[in-house]
């Protein structure tokens, strides 16, 4: 379903991906993990077309991410406008450290407002739907309630509800338990896990090995821009091939 062939991103003279090729089938759970600055939310933020890539390309389903063949010719590419971007974006739910819920709406009106505006649902089907999503984060109970009156365990699980709203084909997580007091990661995670059972293709960047070891399929290990290993789960974690994963695991296990 995702698909990366040699991806060059570069912030003015530093390549921050140089050449990154990866495929992720569907209902693959897949870890990134890695030191800071190594490019692991660059690399998220390039498959949801955040940012735009400077050499390679992305499909996810088959659709290349951020750019269109012009009907002149198969090797030229347009631009694409904003309606088209956030179209594309729609099939891929992103889950950032920091929530980023709407702080002027409700709980539900944060998990409904995307599939009301960018795919058109009607209101009430949304307000179905909504709550559907809810009730998977055990978050029902706080509809109408306000994100600032939510703990952060509370406020990312609406965030993911409001991802899963979307219906998205690929979800992408980065650091979802990083911003929490140490006692609400548990509960994200357990989100997590549920929905990786439940067969969701997912990337998450994360901290938590003993997440990535016990549910991720794959673990993929990131240094300088480049998949430096990538491997079984439990197999990168016990016996890594390379002696930069086995220095960065040695420090944070
Ligand atoms: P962390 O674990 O700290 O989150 P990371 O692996 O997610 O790190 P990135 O945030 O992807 O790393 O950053 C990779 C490199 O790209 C860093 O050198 C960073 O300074 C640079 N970078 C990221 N975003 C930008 C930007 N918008 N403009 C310029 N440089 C950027
Ligand atoms: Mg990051």
């Amino acid at each position: 379903t995702v698909s990366l062939d040699k991806v060059i991103k570069r912030f003015g003279d530093n390549t921050v991906l140089d050449g990154v090729s990866l495929d992720i089938a569907k209902g693959e759970v897949v870890a990134i993990i890695g030191p800071s600055g190594s490019g692991k939310s660059t690399l998220l933020r390039c498959i949801n077309a955040l940012e735009k890539i400077d050499g390679g390309s992305i499909l996810v389903n088959g659709e290349e991410i951020g750019r269109r063949a012009t009907p002149g010719g198969r090797y030229e590419y347009a631009e694409l406008t904003p309606q088209q971007l956030a179209r594309q974006r729609a099939h891929i739910g992103m889950v950032f450290q920091s929530f980023n819920l709407f702080p002027s709406m409700t709980v539900l009106e944060n998990v409904t407002v995307g599939p009301r505006t960018v795919q058109g649902v009607p209101a009430a089907q949304a307000r179905a739907n909504g709550m559907a999503r809810l009730e998977e984060v055990a978050m029902a109970k706080f509809a109408d309630r306000y994100p600032r009156t939510l703990s952060g365990g509370q406020q990312q699980r609406v965030a993911i509800a409001r991802a899963l709203a979307m219906e998205p084909s690929v979800m992408l997580f980065d650091e979802p338990t990083s911003a929490l007091d140490p006692e609400l990661v548990g509960e994200v995670i357990k989100v997590l896990k549920d929905l990786a059972t439940r067969g969701f293709t997912m990337i998450v960047v994360t901290h938590e090995m003993g997440f990535a070891r016990d549910v991720c399929d794959r673990v993929i290990f990131m240094e300088g821009g480049e998949i430096v290993e990538s491997g079984e789960a439990h197999a990168v974690f016990s016996s890594p091939t390379n002696v930069r994963t086995q220095q960065f695991l040695e420090r944070v296990l």
